[in-house]
């Protein structure tokens, strides 16, 4: 009966959070790999009273984020910023580049990089799907050589791009991309390289100019500590020589009028506004830290978890440790439990949320994301909330991995 009344109690708080006509004492563990929890310095520069987006001071505010965030992609060349999530910069990255019926080669790691591929085929492009030869493709990372004998057996050059996700969110693998680059360039082909960074930005280091990026998508809700609602194409110059010639109907999506306002730092639509007061103040931070440091704590973290899932005695759904992500763990429960059920447990009882299974994995797994605005101490209440709720649902890991993950982060 108590433990009933503790359930609904917090069930209650929390749904009244939204209504913010109550309080709920402590604060929600949001452990999903994205949206990430959004520190309170960003949430106030939110806050700060909107202003004319065409107006005197808005083109040098522009002008200073467009700057800002090419930092964060090291990139020298423009990036687009929509006002979409990850999978309306997915779709901005192909209706620029390519032409109807085209063909586009995507490696296959996850829901993610399926998801891209159904879009992509609904927008009139013949997909075609590569993965690791004889094993299960949402367990290990991208292997390059895979892409490359493709396009080898591509003579008449009839592969225009190449798709593969940085770092996979459903899977937790996070991928070489400067080996893609060498594997499209070893084998001579002219295929474009179009990557989504949606979760690795800003978490896991990424190099768009130094790994020869064409289109690298991203969104701000994960590494960059913002809510959703912005979406990124960082651009090359193959990328952008290659719109002029695309023919792909597209008219708010597309990048020429875009680049043209952002000369001047403006947009030819509104702006998100309030989003980009976020994204601003998401830059000063992530400088102030310092992008080493910040892919060093990512990292850091992602091995204490790992930790724990040993101790535990379970299965990392990465098989390869060379793809691990620094961004998340994804974690295998054992035969008979159900991962959402120890979700429910998670949440209800502690405030905790956990990322489900996407796809083929729904049920099998479950995600800790260790990314954004995340510390020892945030990563050692997910750990400790998964374990209390392995308890409560019955469950007797192996060993503590919370003592297993202490060990490592002291
Ligand atoms: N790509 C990856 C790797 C993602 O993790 C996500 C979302 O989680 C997306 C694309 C789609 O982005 P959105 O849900 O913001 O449209």
């Amino acid at each position: 009966l108590t433990l009933t009344c503790k359930i609904n109690y917090k069930n209650q708080a929390r749904l009244s959070m939204l209504k913010l006509d109550n309080h709920l004492s402590g604060r929600h563990f949001l452990h999903i790999p994205g949206p990430s929890p959004v520190p309170s310095r960003i949430l106030r520069a939110i806050s700060y009273q909107t202003i004319d987006h065409r107006g005197p001071e808005f083109g040098a505010f522009g002008l200073k984020v467009l700057d800002g965030i090419k930092k964060i992609f090291k990139t020298e060349q423009p990036v687009i910023i929509y006002s979409a999530s990850g999978t309306g910069s997915w779709e901005g990255a192909l209706v620029n580049v390519l032409n109807p019926g085209d063909k586009v080669l995507f490696y296959e790691t996850g829901h993610f990089a399926n998801l891209w591929r159904a879009l992509a085929k609904k927008i009139g492009i013949e997909v075609e799907v590569v993965g690791k030869a004889g094993a299960d493709t949402w367990r290990w990372g991208v292997d390059a050589s895979v892409i490359e004998e493709r396009l080898r057996k591509d003579t008449q050059h009839e592969i225009k791009a190449v798709c593969v996700v940085h770092n996979e969110t459903s899977t937790g693998m996070t991928s070489n991309i400067a080996a893609v680059r060498k594997a499209i360039d070893d084998a001579k082909h002219p295929a474009l390289l179009l990557v989504d960074s949606v979760s690795g930005l800003g978490s896991a280091d990424y190099e768009h100019d130094k790994w020869g990026a064409d289109v690298t998508v991203s969104g701000s809700q994960k590494g960059l500590m913002l809510p959703p609602g912005i979406g990124f194409n960082a651009l090359s110059p193959k990328a952008i020589e290659a719109s002029k010639h695309s023919k792909i109907p597209k008219a708010y999506l597309a990048w020429d009028e875009i680049l043209e306002s952002n000369k001047t730092g403006y947009w030819p639509t509104t702006p998100s506004t309030n989003l980009m007061y976020g994204l601003h103040e998401a830059i000063d931070m992530m400088q102030t830290e310092g992008l080493d440091t910040i892919f060093a704590r990512h990292q850091r973290l992602a091995e204490a978890c790992r930790r724990a899932v040993a101790a535990w005695g379970l299965e990392n759904q990465c098989l390869d440790p060379n793809a691990y992500s620094p961004v998340l763990t994804a974690i295998v429960v054992p035969e008979g439990m159900d991962a959402d059920v120890l979700r429910k447990h998670a949440l209800e009882k502690f405030n905790l949320s956990l990322g489900t299974g996407l796809g083929k994995l729904k049920g099998k797994i479950f995600r800790i994301g260790h990314l954004g605005d995340c510390n020892e101490l945030s990563l050692m209440a997910a750990l400790s909330g998964v374990e209390m709720s392995f308890s409560s649902i019955g469950y007797k890991p192996k060993a503590s991995g919370v003592v297993a993950a202490q060990e490592y982060l002291k």
